[in-house]
């Protein structure tokens, strides 16, 4: 079937060479840490993004270049695509990796966003705070993930710590509006080397500092707002002739949909449709970027990821449920870090909320699952 380079070695990694082997597909990893996790289930080479005699040789090594991280330097890819194919395309990842520049494609494409404004230097800061308002969210363009590069403003007041905090950061930042949502959805989608668009059910996310926490799908969204949802990442990935699987991430804001950013690889609130779907966004992505047919994206029933950050609970807890499904991604345990999920299914939304409710119990998460129990009932 072939071999596919991955340039990221982290769990999403990891995720796609155990989608891709039951196809016959191999895989080479390269990651800039020695011990990335990925490596546990298929060969790393241990390199910097710009060791350009060990990318080399990975190039010859694969059919197919695609990506785990999306802050791989941009020229990294586009030198890539001079010694094998690269999908997504250099000019997906490097819209993707700025918000200001991912911002501005959502409204090109007829999709709202939070009010923002770019701002490079303390002055800008005052004048973008004039022109969105407060409270606000400044954020660096590139490099955040996860909660990280951000800080709240509540007012202009918060101005001058708000700079301390991140007016050092050399790529820019960008001051965004507050957005009071009543919901936070994804999109995952994919899109084939023949064009081929397909959507999973929408999926509803709740985030705890800024980290996902849980996902729901499908979710309880009314059926008009998934539509306008899946015809915008329809049109996003076609203005950038997208390859694979990505996600749209957005807010649900007065019953309209705002973008926040989108991610170009498969993502984590796309977790579930491992056991969740008939086909998985793992499986897909495999065989979107190696030009195979794609896999239907139907749910099987309903199903809510829990993602374990920092350290992993008790497995048992989900073991013992018939219809629960572990995953640890072999990482050390480290405060923020995504070092597993699971993932509860079931065929109706009563019997998912009292497995979640007897799983909160049983780890003492009642907490983390509630807000999913609470939609489910
Ligand atoms: P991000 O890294 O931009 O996805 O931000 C992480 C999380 O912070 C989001 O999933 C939201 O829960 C929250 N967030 C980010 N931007 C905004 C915003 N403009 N208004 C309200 N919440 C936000």
């Amino acid at each position: 079937m072939g071999t596919i380079g991955i340039l990221g070695g982290g769990q999403l990694a990891r995720m796609l060479v155990l989608a891709g082997a039951p196809l016959g597909v191999e895989f080479k990893i390269v990651d800039t840490a020695e011990d990335a996790c990925a490596g546990q289930v298929a060969p790393l080479i241990h390199a910097d993004w710009r060791d350009f005699a060990a990318l080399e040789k990975f190039a010859r090594e694969i059919d197919v270049a695609t990506f785990d991280f999306e802050n791989v330097p941009a020229e990294t890819a586009q030198w890539l695509t001079q010694r094998t194919q690269v999908f997504p395309n250099p000019r997906a990842l490097a819209t993707a990796q700025d918000r200001l520049a991912e911002k501005t494609l959502f409204r090109e494409c007829g999709l709202g966003t939070p009010a923002f404004a770019p701002v490079d230097t303390r002055e800008d800061l005052d004048a973008a705070l004039r022109a969105v308002g407060a409270p606000a969210i400044l954020k660096t363009r590139r490099l955040g993930y996860d909660g990280k590069g951000q800080f709240r403003l509540k007012s202009a007041n918060d101005a001058d710590p708000a700079w301390q905090a991140l007016g050092s950061d050399s790529h820019g930042l960008i001051l965004e509006a507050f957005v009071p949502f009543e919901c936070e959805v994804s999109v995952i989608a994919v899109r084939g080397r023949d064009g081929d668009f397909r959507t999973w059910p929408l999926t509803r996310n709740w985030h705890s500092e800024g980290i996902l926490a849980v996902s729901l799908a499908p979710a309880h969204v009314d059926d008009a707002i998934a539509r306008t949802a899946f015809a915008h990442a329809r049109t996003i990935a076609e203005k950038l002739d997208y390859v694979g699987v990505f996600a749209l991430e957005l807010f649900v804001h007065k019953g309209e949909l705002l973008g926040n950013e989108m991610a170009p690889r498969v993502h984590n609130s796309g977790h579930w449709t491992i056991e969740g779907a008939v086909t998985s966004q793992f499986e897909n992505h495999v065989r979107a970027v190696l030009g195979l047919p794609l896999g239907d994206t139907s749910a099987l029933g309903r199903a809510c990821m829990l993602n374990w950050i920092g350290e992993l609970p008790d497995a048992n807890a989900i073991l013992r449920e018939s219809d629960a499904h572990w995953h640890d991604y072999g990482k050390s345990p480290r405060a923020g870090r995504k070092v597993g999920h699971a993932t509860v299914r079931a065929r109706d939304d009563e019997t998912l909320a009292n497995t979640l409710q007897r799983i909160g119990e049983a780890l003492g998460r009642q907490a983390q699952v509630q807000p999913a129990v609470n939609a489910l009932r």
